[in-house]
């Protein structure tokens, strides 16, 4: 088949590169010059696990290539991908759509017969709808299908791989068939395909982003609690998460959810039901305590250096919002570096794959090479991403470079008795 993607992105990227590796001829298409021609000379824009070599072995195959021109990476396609941004429409939380309408509208311009377009992007109920008006409008001869993401950067080869499920919104019997093509090397994995109508699914995506983000939040406030009265949320998320109904995942507690998708699409989300007078009132609430949490996990900061970070260094391990990612959008450090500044601290932060996204997003941080070096002299080292690399410091040598022995644990990635054998005084979420 030919596929082309348009938006060459996280999302763009890693699955026009795993549709490749199905043995489907793919073109990624990016407005963005200068990440078509890194791509073009074999460098990865974005670090993902596992992108560079999946990318390198399919335009070796020739069947994965790059290009910024639209009207030619459409041209006989028999399908479209749109995987273009939607991020926070600037002051008042929709989903900016801008970018996938332009789309809609330069793909039905150029194709040059009938396809499937597909919408990839994360967009609010009703946006097929009117891709679709978009296209008959130029005149142009497509059907028009919602098929969400929900790979997770950082795992996003393996998760486009092996999805829990594909979600096919479209009712056209054309359209379903050509959908079914594209994704049958997947049904070797068994993966479900499930087919329903174009406004559910696009409202899937958001349900699910939506009750993850509600999963997040709910054991951040129990943390919260056990922290008043003394209790460990780590076990109470075991002895819940056990339970069949609930689940393991997406129980730990932490400084609040961020990242490039949960934010805005819960805030989307709301919109969404505002703008159709119904209330969201649980999700609303996750949206404003994930809020204020942010700048809680500063006090929390503050208060394990005794109340008061003025002029104090504090260095923090971990910039992006997830480990294996060099993703900064919303990361929860952003706020949390803010609120220390605010209250008067020095910053000073590493992380193993972040740094250049962060550093034009962090102003007055210095920016180190190694924990150890962030370490050195400094009044308290915070963990805030869970990176591999910060499960096994040399916590004795860390609390011998410390000015004062602290160590504050967003992740809960310590037993605290083991922090405070190495000489540490250890305050981590949840455990009162
Ligand atoms: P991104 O910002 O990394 O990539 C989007 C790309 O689209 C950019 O490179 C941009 O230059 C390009 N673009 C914009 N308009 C274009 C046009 N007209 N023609 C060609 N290229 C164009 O975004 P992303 O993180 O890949 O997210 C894309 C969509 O997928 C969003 O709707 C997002 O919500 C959704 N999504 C993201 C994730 C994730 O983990 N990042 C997961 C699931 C769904």
């Amino acid at each position: 088949m030919r596929i082309a993607m348009i938006g060459t992105g996280y999302v763009g990227l890693v699955s026009g590169a795993c549709l490749s590796d199905f043995g489907h001829n793919v073109v990624c298409v990016d407005k963005a010059e200068e990440k078509i021609a890194a791509l073009k000379r074999g460098e990865m824009p974005i670090f993902e696990p596992g992108l560079a070599d999946l990318v390198d072995s399919n335009v070796r195959a020739g069947r994965l290539t790059f290009t910024t021109d639209l009207a030619a990476g459409v041209d006989d396609a028999d399908a479209v991908f749109i995987a273009v941004g939607t991020p926070s429409r600037r002051g008042d939380g929709h989903a900016d759509l801008s970018y996938v309408f332009a789309a809609a509208r330069e793909i039905a311009e150029h194709i040059s017969k009938p396809c499937v377009i597909v919408t990839k992007s994360t967009v609010p109920v009703g946006t097929g709808d009117e891709v679709e008006r978009i296209v008959r409008e130029v005149g142009a001869e497509a059907w028009v299908v919602s098929n969400p993401e929900f790979l997770r950067e950082g795992a996003a080869i393996e998760d486009f791989k092996r999805p829990d499920r594909i979600v096919i919104g479209t009712e056209d019997a054309d359209a379903i068939a050509v959908m079914r093509e594209v994704y049958r090397p997947l049904s070797l994995n068994q993966a479900p395909l499930m087919f329903t109508g174009r406004r559910t699914a696009e409202i899937i995506k958001y349900a699910a982003n939506a009750f993850l983000a509600t999963k997040i939040t709910f054991i951040n406030e129990i943390s919260d609690l056990c922290e008043a009265v003394g209790g460990d949320v780590k076990d109470v998320s075991r002895g819940i998460g056990l339970d069949n109904r609930i689940g393991p995942k997406f129980l730990h507690a932490g400084p609040g959810y961020g990242g490039s998708c949960f934010p805005k699409d819960t805030l989307a989300l709301l919109k969404t039901a505002q703008d159709n007078d119904v209330a969201l009132r649980v999700v609303e609430s996750v949206v404003q305590v994930n809020e204020t949490r942010k700048r809680a996990m500063g006090r929390k900061v503050i208060k394990a250096v005794g109340g008061d970070a003025r002029g104090k260094i504090i260095g923090v391990l971990g910039l992006t919002f997830k480990p294996n990612t060099d993703d900064m959008r919303d990361a929860p450090s952003l706020a949390l570096i803010q609120a220390l500044q605010d209250a008067g601290a020095v910053v000073r932060a590493y992380d193993p794959e972040g740094l250049e996204q962060a550093r034009p997003l962090l102003k007055d941080v210095e920016f180190h090479g190694d924990p150890y070096s962030v370490a050195e002299g400094a009044d308290a080292l915070v963990i805030v991403t869970e990176w591999d690399e910060f499960r096994a410091l040399d916590l004795k040598r860390i609390a011998s470079i410390l000015n004062t022995p602290i160590l504050v644990d967003l992740r809960n990635i310590y037993p605290p008795e083991h922090v405070e054998r190495a000489g540490l005084a250890y305050t981590s979420v949840g455990r009162g």
